[in-house]
């Protein structure tokens, strides 16, 4: 037994991949690994409530560290129990830096590059921070590793992210090499400022698509995670000095698959083992099973929901789109092989009549079977590995895959 609040162990190793089931213990209970962390932008997975989730598997949810902190305020949360309280979702809770968010909604939209339209950038960035405006009201407002440690534990979430630079796709070398240098001074700073031993702390690496400055990136971040550990005292000290998990971001930026496979298996072989290793905001379901043959232990993506409510639908081996002339009549579930509420009660024909309609049931239903076929084909991949089977998984996942949306011609 060990007494920090937070370990991470490997349960089973696959012996002809970097694959591996894990536990992640928490103060607020245990998340066995691979997970699949639904996204709850503004305190709520859209259409869906939380006990919902839960039932359907959800161990743990996403906040995001930029709209909260936004709307409706990271100090109105606080002051109202917690985000855990303020959602009404007991289990663990991981939330984003809103780096992210403050970088890449403060560049005019492509549409809006497109058309010609200069629009002010939202965005000034400093060394230690950034400058950004509110896109609901104009108003100005700074983040740097203070605030984004400061909102993040006043949200009261379990795991907590580094305020980083995520790289733009694509990025000259000398671009990456400047964003970089900011990230690993803010992730730095981070460990200094953070306050709670209850609550995680995940680097991020970073170094856009070149590999030798991935490798660069994740020797300073140790190097500098060492440095600041050797001058602790105490215990709760040397914790809170380290991080206590390591997650790879700057990628799925709009880069080709096979970019987006090869840059996540070279990073995480550069992450020790005994760290739970995250890849953010990835993605479509062969992605998540590629990058669990590269030893990732954590995802996370907005895909499910927000494909639901366009009525695109995950099935075993492939994707259809329900809006589809094709589906107009269809008495099948969206997936015959799903055990889910909207495939138990509800065809096809159905759920494309209510997205046909704009009606809100149809965001509802369609949620829920996307959500529930990514935390199964997680669940499904973690029990393939508990039991030995990853090879065999594997071969059976990849048998059915189609890339191609349904119906075909
Ligand atoms: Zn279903």
């Amino acid at each position: 037994m060990t007494s920090n609040p937070f370990s991470f162990e490997i349960v089973s190793p696959d012996s002809e991949s970097s694959a591996r089931a894990g536990r992640l213990s928490t103060p607020r209970g245990d998340i066995r690994t691979p997970v699949f962390m639904p996204v709850g932008t503004h305190g709520t997975v859209k259409a869906m409530r939380t006990e919902d989730l839960a039932s359907m598997g959800a161990q743990i949810l996403l906040g995001n560290t930029y709209h909260l902190y936004l709307r409706p305020g990271h100090l109105l949360i606080k002051e109202l129990g917690g985000l855990h309280k303020f959602m009404n979702w007991q289990k663990p809770i991981l939330t984003d830096s809103g780096g992210f968010q403050v970088f890449s909604l403060g560049q005019p939209g492509q549409n809006e590059v497109r058309q010609g339209v200069t629009r002010k950038p939202l965005v000034k960035i400093a060394d230690h921070g950034v400058e950004f405006r509110s896109p609901w009201d104009g108003s100005k407002h700074w983040m740097g590793p203070q605030e984004s440690i400061q909102v993040q534990e006043a949200l009261g979430s379990d795991i907590m992210m580094s305020f980083d630079d995520c790289t733009p796709y694509p990025a000259s070398r000398e671009q990456v090499m400047v964003s970089m240098k900011r990230s690993l001074r803010w992730e730095l700073e981070g460990l200094q400022i953070r306050q709670h031993s209850h609550q995680a702390l995940f680097a991020i690496m970073q170094g856009g698509m070149y590999t030798d400055l991935r490798a660069q990136f994740t020797e300073q971040i140790f190097e500098g995670m060492h440095d600041s550990l050797a001058k602790a005292q105490s215990d709760e000290e040397k914790y809170l000095r380290q991080f206590q998990g390591i997650a790879i971001g700057g990628l799925s930026v709009g880069e080709p698959s096979e970019l987006l496979y090869s840059m996540t298996e070279f990073t995480a072989a550069l992450i020790p083992a005994h760290y739970p290793r995250y890849l953010m905001g990835v993605g479509y379901p062969e992605d998540i099973i590629t990058a669990i043959d590269s030893g990732i232990d954590m995802f996370d993506c907005v895909l499910p929901t927000r494909s639901a409510r366009n009525g695109l639908l995950f099935v075993w081996g492939g994707k259809l789109q329900v809006k589809h002339a094709a589906y107009k009549k269809d008495p099948r579930p969206i997936d015959e092989t799903c055990a889910c509420y909207t495939c138990a009660h509800y065809s096809r024909a159905y759920v494309r009549h209510l997205l046909m309609s704009r009606e809100i049931l149809g965001a509802i239903l369609g949620s829920i079977h996307n959500l529930h076929y990514y935390l199964h084909l997680v669940t499904r991949a973690r029990l393939a590995l508990e039991n030995n089977e990853w090879g065999r998984f594997k071969r059976e996942y990849w048998a059915v895959h189609n890339s191609r949306v349904l119906p075909q011609k």
